[in-house]
This record gives structure tokens, sequence and C-alpha cells, in this order.
């Protein structure tokens, strides 16, 4: 049996980076998991994805060159199979740097299926058969999976789920994609730049729609005027897998229910925690699977914490690593030790973006959402004419919704070209919440990797997660994964 002071269960972007931060803090410390290190983010989440979109991008701006004033000739096609297959070399070369960085920090990795035998005890099932393993502290780290749609379950042929899409077996001609969260939408602007057919189908009355109305909006009009067909308010009765595609049952907005038919189809409807069969259900508390927590992480059970993808979202993955310093201070701090300082997430400034063409970014609370929470706000906009003008692309559109009483920005939304990475607010304290001068990770969106090209993202990407920076702001030290966002 082995001890240790924590196990971390799960390497996605929260369990590799507590795993870093405990071992940092002195802590003798293990990590455990079942499939790839780097969790879903770095292997089939926002990564790859990333890697993809750049393709796309890149063959848009090759296709229309002449409008830059640039010739190139011959032919421009896109090659799918070569585009998946940098895409799958991006996720692997970061996937070994976590290997390395696992290494570098002391940590040992036990590879395999870990189960809760209690709060801090727990077996892994592995090539090498089954381990026990105990400790002081365990952190649960296990992530996410995608949710099927319960009458149609994604079979890897014509019914894809964002594993599939991402490795697809053949080119789509005529896509469904179902749902317009950032993923959905993130695959139908991949799919749609390929040249594929793309209709989505969003049950609510707009796409993206834990963004700004106006945000949804400008990302709708934009989409359309790509060529994609956008059907909101509208939903998917019926999905069957045919030999040839697939048939769906969509009931529009104000319609009847009719059959349509797609090569293929994405379900994008959201996440399921990974908290069934880990025997966690005594040990915690769960709200539709998902485990209740503290604000650094605890569960009702001593010693055991979780962090990221299997907690309350939002689901991304610089608030898994933001929680993920967190939890590992708290221990740390639990341990004995008097020099760190946890800080927990201020959720009300954790940065979204979807990497769509146009990119959509916003922090902090919506105009809605700021009603909602009681105040009076006014909101600014400015569309980004020149801008639009200069980069090709089309308009873009930055919003602020400030409080009137102290007229501090409770949110800031903005679309348009690398919409992400040119909102300062996105980059840098936002104002809200933390007043202590220290600096936080749950402020910095990830990937950012709209520009990844294999070396270039090994020179930027992997010092960047191997170093966990202290940073001092008046006094106080707060440590935080520096992730690809400070270069451009
Ligand atoms: C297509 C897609 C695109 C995305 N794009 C973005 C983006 O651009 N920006 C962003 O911020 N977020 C994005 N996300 C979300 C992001 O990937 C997640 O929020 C993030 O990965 C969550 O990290 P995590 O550490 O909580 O869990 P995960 O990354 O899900 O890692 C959990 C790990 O635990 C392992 N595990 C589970 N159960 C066990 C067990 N019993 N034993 C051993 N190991 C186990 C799993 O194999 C997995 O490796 C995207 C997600 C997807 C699917």
């Amino acid at each position: 049996m082995s001890n240790y002071d924590v196990i971390v269960l799960g390497s996605g972007p929260g369990g590799y980076v507590a795993a870093i931060r405990c071992a940092q803090l002195g802590l003798k410390t293990a990590i455990v998991e079942r499939e790839n290190l780097g969790g879903i983010c770095l292997n089939w989440g926002c990564i790859p994805t990333k890697a993809l979109l750049r393709s796309a991008e890149i063959l848009h701006y090759a296709q229309h060159a002449s409008d830059y004033g640039l010739k190139i000739a011959g032919a421009i096609e896109a090659d799918l199979e070569a585009v998946v297959k940098r895409s799958r070399g991006v996720a692997k070369q970061l996937n070994q740097g976590v290997t390395h960085l696992m290494k570098k920090n002391k940590i040992a990795v036990h590879m395999g299926e870990g189960t809760l035998t209690g709060p801090t005890s727990l077996t892994v099932k592995g090539e090498k058969g089954e381990e026990k393993l105990t400790a002081k502290h365990v952190i649960v780290a296990t992530g996410a999976r995608a949710r099927d749609l319960p009458f149609a379950p994604a079979d890897g042929k014509k019914i894809w789920t964002y594993r599939t899409a991402m490795t697809p077996p053949e080119m789509p001609k005529k896509l469904l994609v179902i749902g317009s969260g950032a993923i959905g939408i993130e695959f139908a602007s991949f799919y749609n730049d390929m040249g594929a057919d793309v209709t989505v189908v969003e049950m609510l009355d707009r796409i993206v729609p834990v963004e700004d109305k106006d945000v949804s909006a400008h990302l709708e009009k934009a989409l359309t005027k790509q060529g994609m067909t956008i059907m909101t308010g509208a939903g998917v009765e019926e999905l069957k897998a045919t030999g040839k595609g697939v048939t769906a049952k969509i009931k529009p907005k104000d319609g009847k229910a009719a059959e349509q038919e797609f090569t293929h189809c994405i379900v994008a409807i959201g996440i399921v925690p990974n908290t069934e069969n880990i025997g966690i259900d005594k040990l915690a508390d769960l709200d539709r699977g998902f485990i209740q927590i503290d604000p650094y992480g605890r569960t009702k059970s001593k010693g055991l914490w979780a962090i990221g993808d299997c907690t309350p979202g939002p689901w991304l993955a610089h608030k898994a690593s933001h929680e993920g310093v967190t939890t590992a201070e708290a221990i740390a701090q639990e341990l004995g030790n008097k020099d760190v300082h946890p800080h927990p997430l201020n959720r009300d400034a954790i940065p979204g973006c979807t990497y769509c063409h146009p990119q959509i970014a916003s922090v902090g609370l919506t105009e809605a959402k700021a009603k909602e929470a009681g105040y009076e706000v006014k909101v600014g906009m400015f569309p980004f004419i020149g801008k639009g003008h200069r980069t090709g692309r089309g308009r873009g559109l930055h919003q602020d919704c400030v409080r009137r009483q102290d007229r501090r920005i409770a949110g800031r939304a903005y679309g348009g070209r690398r919409g992400h990475r040119d909102d300062p607010g996105l980059h840098r304290r936002q104002d809200a919440g933390d007043h202590r001068g220290r600096a936080d990770a749950n402020r910095v969106p990830a990937p950012d990797h709209q520009r990844i090209d294999a070396r270039e993202r090994a020179r930027r990407l992997r010092p960047s997660i191997a170093h966990l920076i202290q940073w001092k702001g008046r006094g106080h030290t707060a440590t935080f994964p520096i992730r690809a966002t400070r270069r451009s």
C-alpha cells in the first residue's frame, strides 16, 4: 500500500494543476488517471478543437486571399485527414508535456481506474493489477463527459459527440448540430468553414444562451451570413441513424415538426459529471451528479475535496485550474503551512470564450443577470466597424454593463475577430471582486490557442504550464498557472 499526503483522482487541468501546486508546497503527491494525462482539455477538448479551428481559419483566409490583395495560385482545398492529424499531434505533444511536468515535480503517476474506498483511500485498477493507495487528503477531479440524447445515443458513425467530431471518420456533407453552447457552435463553425452545409438547432430562443442577448444576436447574424441555418426555439423530437446518414424530426419555433435528412449529427447538449462509479455517493453531497463543495473545494467528508468539471459550473479549464490551486493551498494550510493564502474563485469574474468566427468572449454578469442580482445598470455598446474592415472579417462589438450606483463594470462582452484576445477586460482585472491586489487565474481564459502551430505551441505553452508563477501584489502572494494567453 502506498501512502501520500495528497492523491489527486483525475489529471485534467484541475487535477494536474492541483498536483503540481501540492508538490510545490512540499507535499508528497500522487495522481491517478485512467486514460490520458491532461484530461479532456488537453486531449479531447480545448486544445485539439482550437487546433482544428485554426486550420479552418487559415483555410478561410487562403480562400479569401484576394480580399486582402493577395494572389494564391491553384486550388485551395482542405485535407480533413491532415487537419485532424495536426490537431491530434498538438494534443499528443501537450499530453507529453504533462507527463514531463509530473516527473519534474516528483509526482507519482498511477495509471488506472480509481475508486474511493473511503474519504482518503482508494483502489486503482490498472494494467499492473489492483493497487491500494491512502493519503491524508484526496482531491476528486474526475471531470465530465458529453451528455447523450436520451432517445438517440451517439453511435460514433453518424451520430457524434465531441470525441468523434474531433476525429471524424469522414467529412460531413450536411451536418446537424444539436445545441448551441460553446462546443456546438465551435464545431458548427469548423465544419462550416471546411465546406459542410450546417444546421444548428437550439431549444432556447437564442444561440450561445449564456451570453448577453446582443452578443447572441451579433453571432447569429454573422453565422447566418456565412451560410449556416440557425433554428432557435426549435426542438429535435426524433433522431434516427440510417445507413446513409440521420433523419431528424425537428419542430421549428412556429410550425409543425417535419423530418429532415442529414449526413451526420453532432449532439452538444451539455455534460454529465464522471461521479457515478467512483464510490463518492455516500462521502459527498451530489446535485444531479455534481459534487457539492465549499469555496475551497471541501466536501462534507473530512479530507475529501473536489474541483473542476465534476463540481458545479461553469465548466471551463481555467476555472478548474484555479480551483486546483485554491484546494492545494487550502490542504497545505490544514497540514500546517502558514505561508499560503488560498484564494477562492470569484464567480463574478470568470471569463468565457467561444472560438468560432467571429469569436465571442465575456466576463462578469450579462445585463439580464446583473438586473436579476438587483443592480441598476447602464449598458454601453461600441461597434467595431473600423476593426472589422481592417481584419476583413466583419464588424465586431464591445459591450460594457456598468453598475449605476458605483460605476463599476459588472460585465463585459466582446464579439469579433480574435475577440478573446482583444478585450483587455478578459486579461486584466475587471475590477470587481478581489481588492487585495492578487492575480486571478480564473480571469485568464483557456486555452487561447487560436494561433497554434505545433512547434510554436510547444515553445509557448509548455513553459507556461510548466511554471506555476508566484505573483506578488501589495504584500500578498498568489500562485496561478500562467497559460499561453499572455504572449501573442
Ligand atoms: C470540445 C470541447 C472544447 C472545450 N473548449 C474549452 C475551451 O476552449 N476553454 C475552456 O476553458 N474549456 C473548454 N472545454 C472544457 C474543458 O475541457 C473542461 O472544463 C476541463 O477539461 C475540465 O477539467 P477537469 O480537470 O475538471 O476534468 P477533465 O479535463 O475532464 O479531466 C478529468 C480526468 O479524470 C479522469 N478520470 C475520470 N474518472 C476517473 C477514474 N475513476 N479514475 C481515473 N481517472 C479518472 C478522466 O480520464 C480525465 O482525464 C472544452 C470541452 C470540450 C469537450
